[in-house]
């Protein structure tokens, strides 16, 4: 599902501009600090960090909700949000999809999805509404009221509603932290498509990287209220720019290093110095488990000290003879047990280099 819309980005509007934007609900203690974001037509952001980083403050900055104290957005090259500037959030133009749906509990499906149609004419309203039910599968359900429908049909209708008026943007926050599992995987892809069938731009909040990674062209990590990268899936997972970021978005041991001409050494072997690292030459490096292969071996001079069943895959804990520990993702038909010796294969693709110490991690 991470297919990029076939326009190169550089031909694509700028839809959403934040520049170093600052929310405080206390002026000593900013709840998102400088925050610099954008996003192309079309294009999904994701929001990621923990609960209390930020995500929702963001998301209603750009709605509209909160004021910022510094920095500005521009919606469609408009600005909306300054010190000095607030446009209302019902001329921004956004949709909005809360977690808990907010269907309005006294109208039925046509009443909620049409709500936002107020100022078309009745002709249009009524072919939106029609079009917008077709859109999320739900023709047919037109007279139900909302406790009448499934988490999954809410959802839909929530949907519905906030694409019927043609938003500019739209955004949503935590929308499947209601739902199981196995509705929030149907959903997530059932949004996706909507979104790119209507190429619709979106800001999804998520604390989780599964989701934004299934879900984004960018990623945004906050941490403590501030954007620690804002990059690809693919580079947040492969490049992270922060030992914060490498952990939150999946396992990932630290191994000290030394770097010398262009290479790496580490107990676990030589990496190439690539993207070329040039400051303090004694380096931790980023292994992810799935870049670890390991073998059974006599000789080996690494140990399993512990096995976690996961359904296809079991993860191994190793450690080397030097006590540092890594992880290992193996498919389960290969089952080792614990204290074996094995020798350990690294294939990490990108080397990912830290300067500074990591607490090691079991
Ligand atoms: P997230 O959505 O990532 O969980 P939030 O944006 O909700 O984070 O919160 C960011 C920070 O702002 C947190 O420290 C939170 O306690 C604080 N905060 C959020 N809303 C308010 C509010 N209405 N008043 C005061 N502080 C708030
Ligand atoms: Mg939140």
């Amino acid at each position: 599902m991470t297919t990029s819309p076939t326009h190169p980005a550089d031909e694509r509007t700028t839809v959403l501009d934040l520049r170093y934007v600052t929310c405080a609900y206390q002026p000593e203690k900013p709840a998102v600090q400088h925050v610099s974001i954008t996003a192309q037509e079309g294009e999904i952001i994701c929001l990621l960090g923990p609960s209390g980083c930020g995500k929702t403050t963001t998301l209603r900055a750009i709605a509209g909700f909160e004021k910022v104290t510094a920095g500005e957005i521009y919606l469609n090259e408009e600005l909306v949000s300054s010190p000095n500037t607030h446009v209302p959030t019902e001329r921004r133009r956004v949709g909005m999809v809360f977690q808990d749906y907010a269907l309005f509990p006294h109208l039925r499906v046509y009443g909620n999805v049409s709500f936002g149609l107020q100022t078309w004419s009745k002709v249009t309203r009524v072919e939106r509404t029609k079009t917008m039910l077709e859109l999320v599968g739900l023709t047919g359900f037109e007279h139900r009221y909302p406790h009448e429908l499934s988490g999954g049909q809410q959802q839909r209708v929530a949907l519905a509603r906030a694409l019927a008026p043609n938003p500019v943007i739209l955004l949503l926050d935590e929308p499947f932290s209601n739902l199981d599992p196995d509705m929030t995987i149907k959903m997530r892809k059932e949004l996706y498509r909507l979104l790119r069938q209507t190429n619709t731009t979106a800001v999804l909040v998520t604390h989780d990287h599964q989701e934004a990674f299934a879900m984004a062209d960018r990623v945004a990590v906050l941490q403590n209220g501030i954007l620690v990268q804002y990059d690809s899936p693919e580079a947040i997972y492969h490049l992270p720019t922060t030992q914060f970021v490498a952990e939150f978005v999946g396992k990932a041991d630290f191994i000290p290093g030394i770097v010398t001409e262009g290479r790496v050494e580490t107990e676990i072997g030589d990496f190439p110095n690539q993207p070329h690292y040039q400051g303090n030459p004694k380096v931790f490096v980023m292994i992810r488990p799935d870049d670890v292969k390991i073998t059974p071996s006599p000789s080996g001079h690494a140990r399993i000290i512990n096995r976690q069943f996961r359904g296809s895959q079991h993860l191994y804990t190793v450690q080397l003879a030097s006590g540092h520990i890594v992880h290992s993702v193996q498919p389960s038909d290969h089952a080792h047990p614990i204290d074996m010796a094995v020798s350990l294969e690294v294939i990490a693709t990108h080397t990912v280099l830290f300067e500074h110490p990591v607490e090691l991690t079991s």
